[in-house]
């Protein structure tokens, strides 16, 4: 129980730092990158220069990657809690993640969404729902469907996503969550801690079951109002 609220405040403090981190380190980072384009454009012909130039254009690139992908919904303003619709926050994380997956020939289909609320930060819950939904298309590299299942009742909200590909192991399964655990070459192991931080904050959680080679169920349950 102790140990519990230790990783909860500890959760919740990686959270808050992320937020403010992300928000100061943005704009310079793009501004820097920009100028860095520009330098690569008069050393063209330089072949050394050139390749440093693009070396760190490709770390600052992975850098970006990583607030955009994980830090952007959070932002470093205090919590802001209210009544958030299911069906609108499923929407609108689906219309925001559709050009990715439709890069990575995945269609996302949504079934049984109807009336329900939760209570919760929402732009961390567009965060978790995010980085869920992302790990489904990138577990189908070749594409392929993933579906998203919603049912609401008076206690409880269950989000479903579901990919058919790649899967976990056991073992695999019981290291997500884990800081910067990640088995991606551009991957930065932050998606399924920041997802289980946003539930527990929700006073909900989130379970997996998967199986290797076939597929992959994330089942978010969270408490409705
Ligand atoms: P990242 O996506 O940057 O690797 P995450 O925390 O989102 O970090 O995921 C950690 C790891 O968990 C992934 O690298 C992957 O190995 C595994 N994983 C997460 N979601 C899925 C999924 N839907 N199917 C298969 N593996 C997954
Ligand atoms: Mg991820």
């Amino acid at each position: 129980m102790r140990n519990e609220m230790m990783q909860i405040q500890r959760l919740q403090v990686i959270g808050e730092l992320a937020a403010s981190v992300s928000h100061e380190v943005r704009n310079p980072l793009t501004v820097s990158r920009g100028f860095l384009q520009l330098l690569l454009e008069r050393h063209k012909d330089n072949e050394q220069d050139a390749r440093y130039l693009r070396l760190t254009l490709e770390e600052m690139d992975r850098a970006q990657h990583i607030i955009t992908d994980y830090l952007a919904y959070a932002k470093p303003e205090a919590e802001m809690v209210s009544r958030l619709q299911v069906a609108d926050e499923l929407a609108y994380v689906i219309s925001v993640l559709e050009p990715y997956a439709l890069l990575g020939k995945v269609e996302i289909k949504v079934s049984g969404v109807g009336e329900g609320f939760v209570l919760g930060d929402k732009h961390k819950f567009r965060q978790c729902l995010i980085n869920l939904l992302k790990n489904g298309i990138e577990a189908m590299p070749g594409g392929g469907t993933l579906e998203v299942k919603a049912v609401c009742d008076s206690k409880k909200a269950r989000i479903c996503i579901i990919d058919s590909g790649a899967g976990m192991s056991t073992e695999e399964v019981e290291r997500l969550g884990t800081p910067y655990y990640t088995t991606k070459t551009k991957g930065t192991g932050l998606g399924t801690m920041v997802a289980f931080s946003v539930a527990k904050a929700m006073n909900g959680r989130i379970e997996v079951s998967s199986t290797k080679g076939k597929g992959t169920k994330f089942i978010i349950t969270l408490p409705t109002c």
